[in-house]
């Protein structure tokens, strides 16, 4: 960790995974709007790029040590970028906005007041999504489920275009779970909050990094981070099926002793066999699946590994 003399008012976080084709404009825009509000670090977390991002990084560090660069040494995830991020920012308000112009460097004058009105985080909020179907869909139902999983209230539409005080800034350094859903982890933290609404552009170069497979370990880190209900279902099965066992064994009683009509069963048996045996599956897997968190989080290695610092 890396601590400079002076403090500066904002540090923004960007986390980058071959941006080449947008690096170079979002810090020409960004550095327009920030010297307008204060001074500022903006900090490019690199996080493994194949292209040529990380050249672009230090070429316009040779020019302006006001950006920053951190160089991971391979692909970590854009959550983890964004925690390697927080971990080395200075400023006393942090700004955290994605690489590829999807979040608009102008609206941050916009949250900026409102954060100044006497707010400890201000959340940008998408007026409406430009994203394909697949992904409006996706993360509809990602949001629903995650909302109502977890117990925290995690604003929905949300950017990761954000501002919010240095002491949740503080409160994120210390958290150091290895599953990292970034999202919750500030939602978590509680304080004075707010929504401003906010542009949102389409992706301006490049594809997006996500595919299914990512998505689905994020929305996994998520749940399993942030509710133990998948544990609970075991329970709820439980009685559930012990519930419907009794009542039709008492069916069965009834049949034979007053009506006298013997109980047939094989198709019975099967049936109930295969439902409870897949049950029995589906909890081992969900323990399991906590289970591997409990192991990643007591073989305690690092979050992330720097390669090189541009500071
Ligand atoms: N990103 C990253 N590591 C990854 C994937 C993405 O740092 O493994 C960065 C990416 O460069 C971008 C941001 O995270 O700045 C959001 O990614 P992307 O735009 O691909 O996601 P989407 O907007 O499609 O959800
Ligand atoms: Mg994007």
């Amino acid at each position: 960790m890396k601590y400079s003399q002076d403090i500066p008012d904002l540090s923004i976080i960007i986390p980058i995974y071959n941006e080449e084709e947008n690096i170079a404009e979002l810090s020409g825009r960004l550095a327009d709007v920030l010297e307008k509000l204060g001074t500022f670090e903006i900090i490019f977390v690199d996080d493994g790029s194949k292209d040529e991002s990380w050249k672009i990084i230090r070429d316009i560090h040779e020019k302006d040590s006001r950006i920053k660069g951190l160089g991971f040494s391979r692909n970590f995830g854009h959550h983890t970028a964004i925690t390697a991020g927080l971990d080395y920012a200075n400023g006393n308000a942090v700004i955290l906005m994605d690489g590829d112009l999807q979040d608009i460097p102008e609206e941050i004058p916009r949250l900026w007041k409102k954060f100044n009105e006497g707010y400890d985080l201000v959340y940008g909020i998408r007026k409406e999504k430009k994203d394909s179907m697949f992904k409006n869909i996706s993360s509809h139902i990602f949001w629903w489920l995650i909302n109502s999983l977890s117990g925290i209230d995690i604003p929905r539409n949300q950017t990761l275009l954000r501002i919010f005080d240095r002491k949740i800034l503080n409160v994120l350094k210390d958290m150091r779970e290895r599953a990292r859903f970034i999202h919750g982890m500030i939602a978590w933290t509680g304080f004075r909050t707010t929504l401003q609404e906010v542009e949102h552009a389409p992706r301006k170069h490049g594809v997006s990094k996500y595919n299914v497979v990512k998505l689905f370990r994020l929305a996994f880190n998520a749940i399993t981070s942030f509710s133990t209900l998948p544990l609970r279902l075991a329970t709820y099965f439980g009685i559930l099926s012990a519930g419907i066992g009794f009542f039709i064994g008492l069916f069965f009683i009834y049949k034979k002793i007053f009506l006298g009509i013997p109980v047939l069963g094989y198709a019975s048996i099967i049936v109930a066999i295969l439902f409870m045996g897949g049950i029995q599956l589906l909890i081992l897997g969900v323990i399991g699946e906590y289970l591997g968190r409990v192991y990643q989080e007591v073989q305690a290695r690092p979050i992330y590994i720097v390669r090189e610092e541009l500071f």
